[in-house]
């Protein structure tokens, strides 16, 4: 009750899913500005607060580092709403820049540092037993000096516990990797570097790369545009709770594919790619691996925050 009388609630920046989002002042220094979000009390947990909730709280006052959204406190109000007090990051997304092709225009180095950030935060993440487990361009915030921060940690929890089954119906379904799609309960960091390499895609093509309407059309989508998961290419993925097929079989696709559609990015950045979209999760490189990779000293070096494009 406290923590709350520090700050004065503003007008409303928007609805997500689980919260409303509130600009607000810090009392005593009101040019300091900051985002509450109001998370929605879900009915099902009437008795003490949403398990989201709790999760985004708890591993987001861990995670100090520049490219991952602060978390200046939490607090209660009257109607048992939890609220969030963080970082005000004024500058939209990067679905929007992604979408907006009229408007905003960027190149490999854009891409190359907006990738460097979401590889540093995602490896912050994964060094601090955390997953993020959601993943996508409308969770990528800018703030005000272009940093790119990952937002939204709605999902996140900590995998320390690796015996404790995880529900597979977690990260919106685009940017799920197959593991989760055939309904793997012990899944791992591997999971998020999915979801990058989806990002890096969609940044390049500026549209997603794998849009399936429903599961069994994005498991289709995986097969056509990075192969076809089987015994071979991925040892035990048949035994997977949900795993399915079509009749056909696409073998991997090899570098020429990759290179006809994301070329742009050079040798290096499609190595790159193809590495984060390694079907078996054991096999697909980590983040700590994807930050030593030769892709980010080579040219085009990457654009400098302050220069990079910014939402019209
Ligand atoms: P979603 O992930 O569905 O967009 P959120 O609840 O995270 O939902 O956010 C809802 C909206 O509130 C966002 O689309 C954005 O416009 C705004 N918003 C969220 N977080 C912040 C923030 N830290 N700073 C400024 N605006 C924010």
């Amino acid at each position: 009750e406290d923590e709350k009388r520090k700050y004065i609630k503003g007008k409303k920046l928007g609805e997500g899913t689980y919260a409303n989002v509130y600009l607000g002042q810090v009392r005593n220094d009101p040019s300091q500005l900051v985002a509450i979000k109001k998370i929605k009390i879900n009915k099902e947990y009437t008795e003490g607060m949403s398990p989201d909730a709790v999760r985004e709280i708890k591993h987001l006052q861990e995670l100090d580092h520049p490219n991952i959204i602060k978390l200046h406190t939490v607090f209660s109000s009257k109607d048992q709403n939890l609220n969030l007090v963080l970082e005000f990051l004024p500058l939209g997304d990067l679905e929007i820049l992604i979408k907006d092709t009229a408007n905003v225009h960027y190149g490999v180095a854009d891409t190359k540092a907006w990738m460097g950030m979401l590889t540093r935060a995602v490896w912050f993440c994964h060094e601090n037993f955390v997953l993020h487990r959601d993943i996508k361009p409308n969770n990528l915030l800018i703030a005000a000096d272009g940093e790119v921060k990952l937002a939204d940690f709605g999902l996140a929890r900590s995998f320390s516990d690796p015996y404790r089954p995880m529900t597979s119906n977690v990260i919106t379904r685009w940017y799920r990797p197959p593991e989760l799609l055939f309904g793997a309960r012990h899944y791992s960091a591997a999971v998020d570097v999915w979801s990058v390499g989806l990002v890096f895609a969609e940044l390049v093509m500026r549209a997603p790369y794998l849009a399936g309407n429903t599961e069994l059309e994005q498991i289709e989508l995986i097969c056509k545009g990075v192969g076809t998961p089987t015994e071979e290419n991925w040892p035990g993925v048949t035994k997977l709770p949900e795993y399915t097929i079509g009749n056909q079989i696409t073998p991997v696709l090899g570098k020429d594919h990759y290179n006809a559609l994301f070329g742009t990015v050079g040798n290096e950045g499609v190595d790159l790619l193809m590495k984060t979209l390694i079907l078996d999760p054991r096999k697909r490189i980590t983040a700590r691996d994807m930050l030593k990779h030769p892709w980010w000293h080579k040219d085009p070096k990457p654009t400098r925050k302050k220069e990079l494009p910014r939402k019209s």
